[in-house]
């Protein structure tokens, strides 16, 4: 990515829909915003391959993450999702400079950064934060464990569908851009079993699907057939942050649909 693409945030700008940058006061936003730089990423865009190296944190805003280990012969499979909940970098936080995984906007929007440097400095006067910053690096490696499981012991079919659940509730939007090759290299499969996995979605009513793209028509069903991972890592979440709402304006895209979803999240706050 060419660092011009990268705007300064500008003066006076509302401040970014990331939860971790909404907890900060006012002071220390206000000396972290000269710092902050927006870009808007387009679906499926990679924002960092394999090898290279962490000197910045990101903050998700309207973006959805999704973060793949790779191995050398460029097999890959998702680690876990990082939404406007969280931030990635952490290992750039503590001086200490980690070669990234594959880092993909499996659906796009827009992500803030900031250089790791400025933000150790800035952020050690809002402990605050940075507590909840560390509780969100280890809510990832409950997930991140989660998931290691969940590809071992779970058919395709309720990964799948779990995937699918899960990122219509991180990009609070039931339609998704995504290829079956996509879905393939974040599920770790081939994409003929994704292909295949599909149809039977689609012949049960689920969703609807073009070339790269789909559009899940029935929430309710399609989170029936996930795995049980897909509540445990709700659950999870809701142990580190009780006081965080996980309801979302789903229903502004959907009605019927979005409002069963929205409930099922809304019951546990
Ligand atoms: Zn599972």
């Amino acid at each position: 990515m060419h660092a011009d693409n990268w705007l300064p945030l500008k003066k006076n700008i509302v401040r970014p829909d990331n939860r971790l940058l909404r907890l900060l006061d006012e002071n220390t936003f206000q000396e972290l915003a000269p710092y902050l730089e927006i870009l808007t990423l387009p679906n499926g865009h990679v924002l960092a391959a394999s090898g290279g190296v962490q000197d910045h944190l990101y903050f998700p805003v309207s973006c959805v993450l999704n973060i793949q280990g790779e191995l050398a012969d460029g097999s890959t499979a998702e680690l876990t999702a990082i939404s406007r909940n969280g931030f990635l970098g952490a290992s750039a936080l503590t001086g200490v400079r980690m070669p990234w995984g594959r880092v993909t906007a499996v659906h796009g929007g827009q992500l803030a950064r900031v250089r790791s440097s400025i933000a150790a400095t800035i952020l050690r006067r809002a402990p605050k934060v940075l507590d909840e910053m560390l509780r969100y690096v280890v809510f990832s490696m409950h997930l991140m464990s989660l998931s290691l499981i969940c590809q071992r012991h779970h058919s395709l079919d309720q990964r799948l569908a779990r995937w699918l659940s899960g990122m219509m509730f991180l990009s609070r939007d039931h339609r998704l851009d995504v290829t079956h090759d996509q879905l393939g290299r974040y599920l770790g499969v081939r994409r003929e079993g994704i292909s295949e996995t599909m149809k039977g979605f689609e012949v049960a009513g689920l969703l609807v699907s073009t070339r790269g793209h789909l559009e899940v028509v029935d929430a309710a069903r399609l989170r029936a057939r996930a795995c049980g991972c897909l509540d445990e890592g709700r659950d999870t979440f809701m142990r580190f942050f009780p006081s965080h709402s996980l309801t979302h304006p789903l229903s502004q895209h959907a009605a019927p649909m979005g409002v069963r979803y929205e409930r099922r999240y809304a019951d546990v706050g």
